[in-house]
């Protein structure tokens, strides 16, 4: 099979998470390396819930490099902070399915970020999209408090 810039070409061509990084498919995005790519959730279960990604596709934890994981938990670190404080929330969780037996749905990596206020449900997914100016505002105070972190 043609190995590409992603990998696996077919699996880049229809991962929507690779068409976010490739820049074919939009998103609210945060910040964005080599290694490691974080945007806004497009249904959020709480204002602020992002998502962490590596720029190379793997459906899950099972196949992700030591270094891979490594950036993405480096940037979480980074970023979890920021999140927190730009929603002040008093807690942040940060979960990850693998597998669609664990509730994953979609099947590129992806480390997720949500800010918890107290009455936060306690879910892994949210049940609508947020609106798209929401978003866009959020993204852009996100990303200019990750500046100076
Ligand atoms: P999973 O169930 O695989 O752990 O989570 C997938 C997450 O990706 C869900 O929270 C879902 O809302 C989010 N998601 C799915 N499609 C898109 C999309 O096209 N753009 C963004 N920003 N998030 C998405
Ligand atoms: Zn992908």
């Amino acid at each position: 099979m043609q190995q590409g810039l992603f990998g696996d070409e077919s699996v880049a061509q229809n991962c929507i998470f690779c068409k976010i990084i490739a820049g074919k498919a939009p998103a609210h995005i945060l910040y964005q390396d080599e290694q490691v790519l974080s945007f806004l959730d497009i249904s959020p279960v709480s204002a602020g819930h992002s998502l962490i990604i590596p720029t190379n596709h793997h459906d899950n934890i099972f196949s992700l490099s030591e270094e891979e994981i490594t950036a993405v938990a480096l940037h979480a670190k980074r970023l979890a902070p920021v999140v927190k404080r730009v929603t002040k929330s008093p807690g942040l969780a940060i979960h990850q399915l693998n597998g669609r037996a664990a509730g994953q749905t979609v099947f590129h990596y992806h480390m997720h970020l949500i800010p918890c206020q107290h009455d936060t449900p306690q879910q892994f997914h949210g049940r609508r999209p947020a609106s798209q100016s929401a978003l866009t505002e959020l993204a852009v105070e996100i990303r200019q408090a990750l500046t100076k972190a």
